[in-house]
This record gives structure tokens, sequence and C-alpha cells, in this order.
């Protein structure tokens, strides 16, 4: 979104006189800003306000709702699946182009963990994340109304696997979240609920720092949320989550946000890959070796020329990716123009992380900074970023809003079933008792 956006404003004259197409193929009509996933998830924020319509934003582009599937460079040619070709039965359709821009990110890393593909939640997608607020509260109502203590115990249990900032900022606002809610459980008591993080390293939030990372691990558990460091996930069948140190827990819940790999269609190219399956590329942003080709974000391996190690490439953060996506757009235009390319320099700024309504830790700029200031400054610099004065608007009405009144509990987990109440209506009357009618 960012590429296309800054590309439209570089290349107005072009697009005015039509000798220019700009074509944008994504599965999703929106761009999810991840950063506030977890306060969506807490319900500090509502889903439609973390997503920016694209449709609305790259007004210049043509959009095509749908996916590559696989990309010929040689050719010039990328296949894509839309809902039109699904509807067709046609198979992909062909897309031929000049230059080719890959931005598919990343996706959930999973390792074969017994029980992981079946029971485990991911928390990439504004559906996941709404998926898990409802999830939470809805253990938190089964758990209310049971009369068997195991299944109460389980429902209560939530296990979080991975320690960087998605698990982190997740576990701390459903954790704040569900600890709210616990209010308007008559016989659910704060002490009841169970969160565990388990972190395979010996720490957690690395963006932040050690100092930091300590200082986090010390604020959850002293919210009672059992941080497990140097252990894994090594099996969650049948409702139990066994972990490498041995404990095994019974729970409902099991929340992978372990790293992440890079998006599927990489393999399906015919571009140069390092180790990692990541698209290599140069400090221009050009694909390594290859002319027309661009790359940026989670998917691409950019030479982070302001490491002190050569060769390191940037980290898969929002950061990089954005600040990329402008340099990428301008190298576009700058090629075209036959003007000279610019190389992609950012030197990594910190970051900030939200452990929960009013707590939060930050390592910026070599400053340490914890607790409310530091989530202040989270909330500052992620409202900053969000694209778009409309949702700006938005996001800070609802924290207005949300500040003045009462926290949201209300699970909306039938919203996933739309048609149930329909088809119960519409479904044909039981039989009669065969015995009176004959
Ligand atoms: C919960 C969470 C919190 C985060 N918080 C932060 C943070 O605070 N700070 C930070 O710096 N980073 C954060 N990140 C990481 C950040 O979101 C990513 O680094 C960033 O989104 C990468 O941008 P990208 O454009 O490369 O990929 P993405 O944002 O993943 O975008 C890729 C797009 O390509 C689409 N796509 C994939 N495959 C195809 C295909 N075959 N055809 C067409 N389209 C395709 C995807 O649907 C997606 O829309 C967070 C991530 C998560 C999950």
């Amino acid at each position: 979104m960012y590429t296309a956006l800054r590309l439209q404003r570089q290349l107005r004259a072009e697009l005015d006189a039509g000798t220019v197409e700009i074509v944008v193929v994504t599965p999703d009509p929106y761009m999810t800003y991840r950063p506030f996933l977890p306060e969506a998830a807490a319900g500090s924020l509502s889903p439609r306000h973390v997503v920016v319509p694209l449709r609305r934003v790259l007004g210049r582009c043509r959009l095509l709702i749908g996916a590559v599937e696989s990309v010929d460079h040689a050719r010039r040619t990328a296949l894509l699946t839309t809902l039109a070709t699904d509807e067709e039965g046609s198979g992909p359709a062909a897309l031929a182009y000049d230059e080719l821009v890959l931005a598919p990110g990343s996706v959930s890393r999973t390792l074969p963990v017994p029980g992981l593909a079946e029971h485990g939640i991911g928390f990439r997608t504004v559906e996941e994340a709404i998926g898990l607020r409802n999830h939470v509260l809805e253990q938190m109502d089964i758990a209310s109304s049971t009369r068997d203590p195991a299944l109460r115990d389980a429902a209560l249990t939530f296990v979080f696997v991975g320690g960087g900032y998605a698990g982190v900022e997740a576990l701390a606002e459903l954790e704040d979240m569900a600890r709210y809610a616990t209010r308007y459980h008559q016989n659910i008591r704060p002490e009841d609920l169970r969160w565990v993080l388990v972190e395979a390293a010996g720490r957690i939030l690395p963006e932040v720092g050690d100092e930091m990372g300590r200082y986090a691990i010390r604020e959850l558990r002293g919210r009672n949320v059992d941080v497990r460091l140097e252990t894994r996930l090594d099996g969650c069948e049948d409702r139990i989550a066994v972990l490498s140190d041995g404990t095994r827990l019974p729970t409902r819940t099991v929340v992978w946000t372990a790293g992440v790999r890079p998006a599927p269609l990489l393999a399906a190219t015919d571009l140069p890959l390092d180790e990692r399956g990541r698209v290599r590329c140069t400090a221009h942003l050009t694909v390594e070796g290859t002319a027309h080709a661009w790359a940026a974000g989670d998917a691409a391996a950019v030479p982070d020329t302001t490491a002190e190690k050569p060769g390191t490439p940037c980290a898969p953060n929002a950061q990089h990716a954005v600040r990329q996506a402008k340099v990428l757009a301008e190298n576009i235009a700058a090629s075209l123009r036959g003007r000279p390319l610019k190389e992609y320099a950012h030197a990594y700024a910190g970051s900030v992380a939200s452990l929960g309504l009013h707590k939060g830790v930050a390592h910026v700029y070599g400053r340490k900074i914890k607790g409310y200031p530091a989530w202040l400054m989270h909330r500052a610099y992620h409202l900053s970023r969000m694209p778009t004065a409309n949702r700006k608007a938005r996001v800070l009405a609802e924290w207005t809003l949300s500040g003045l009144f009462k926290r949201e509990i209300v699970s909306l987990g039938s919203l996933e079933h739309p048609r149930a109440e329909f088809e119960l209506a519409a479904s044909p009357p039981p039989d009669p008792d065969p015995e009176q009618s004959s």
C-alpha cells in the first residue's frame, strides 16, 4: 500500500496521460495496521478502524482482489486467482507486467508440534484478533456456567507461545481485558485466570533490549502471568498443552506467535531467494541480478547499510517495511525517468510495546522508558504512523470515548456464524411422533 501510494503521487503526470498503469493485487481490499491488533483484541479499538480501505487511498491504482499464485519474471507474467476466476472456474488468469513489486510479507512460522495445526490460534489478521477476543470472553462464559471443575480450569487457562511483540502485546492486552471482565462474572475472580507465556529463548521482547525486556517480565509476573523462559511447546493434542519442562496444562486456548517466515508465493517465482526464503535484494530495493523486479518488507532480504556487520539484512518489521516502500516507489519513478537510484538506509530507531492499558515499555534512540510514559509514547507513535487523517481521527475518537466510558466486554462470537439463526428458523419442523400419527 505504501509503495503504491507513493508511486501514484510520483507518477501523477504519467497516470493522467494514460502512459502508466499501477495494478495492486491483494487478497483483502484493506491494509491492516498490525501494531493495533492487540488493542482491537482488547476492545479499545473497533476492527474497522485498524484497517485502511485500499479503494479509498489508492484511487489512481487498479485494484485486483485476489492472490498471485506464481510469477514467471523471465516472461514478465504473473498468474493470479481472483473471486471472479474462482466463480468462472477458468483457472488462474495471466497478468503481464513491465515492472514487478513483490511485497507479500510473511506468514506464521509454525513447527511440527502435535495438535498445533488443529488447535492453535494465530494472531496476524484482524479476523484472528477479533476471533481471539470472542474466544476468551466465551471461555469465561463457559467457566462461569459449568459445574465441572476440570472444564472450568481448562477454560480459564490461556497459553501464548512466543515472546516477541505480537505475543507479549496480545497476551498483555487480553489479560487486562479479561481481568476487567471478571467484575461482571459473580463466580470468576481475577486470580482464577491463568495466563502462560512460553518463550524458547532466555528473554522476551528482544526489540526493546535486555533491560526493558527484564522489566516487561517483572511487570507481567507482577500481574500473575506465568512467564516460562527457555521453554517450548511440545504438543497441544486433546486440549492439553505439553511444555518442554514437563508441565501439562489442560487448556482450550493456545495462541501461536512464535515468529514468521516469508510468504509462500516467493517459492513460486523464478527470483533468487536467501537461505530463509526471502527475495535477495540490493540496497536500491531491486532484486539481485534481475532487471525490472523490486521487493520490500518482510518478504525481502534487504542489506542493512547501517549495520556494523556488512551483509546483515534488515529485520522484518513495519519500521523498515514502510520506509523501504517509499524509497522503492521513488526508485521506480527515477528508473522510468532515467535518473540514478537511491540506497535504502535506516538506522533502527528502537521499539515501543504496550503491556495493556496504561502500561508499556520502550527503548527509543537509546532512551529506556517504562510504565505510563512508555504506553503514552506507544499510542502517540502509532497514531502518528496510522495512514490517513480519517483513520487517525477515528482512532483518537475511540480512545477518547473509551477513556470516558467503561470497557467493552461483549463477545460477538455469533458474528462468525451469521446464518445460524436463519438456518434454525428455516429448518423443517421435527417429525411428528410416528406412533400418534399412525
Ligand atoms: C500482532 C503484530 C504486531 C506487530 N507490531 C509491530 C510493531 O509494533 N512495530 C513494527 O515495526 N512491526 C510490527 N509488526 C510487524 C509488521 O506488521 C510487519 O513487519 C509488516 O506488516 C511487514 O509489512 P509487509 O508489507 O512486508 O507485509 P504485510 O504487512 O504482511 O503485507 C503483505 C500483504 O501481501 C498480501 N499477500 C500475501 N501473499 C500474497 C499473494 N500471493 N498475492 C497477493 N497478495 C499477497 C498479504 O495478504 C498482505 O496484505 C507486528 C506484527 C504483528 C503480527
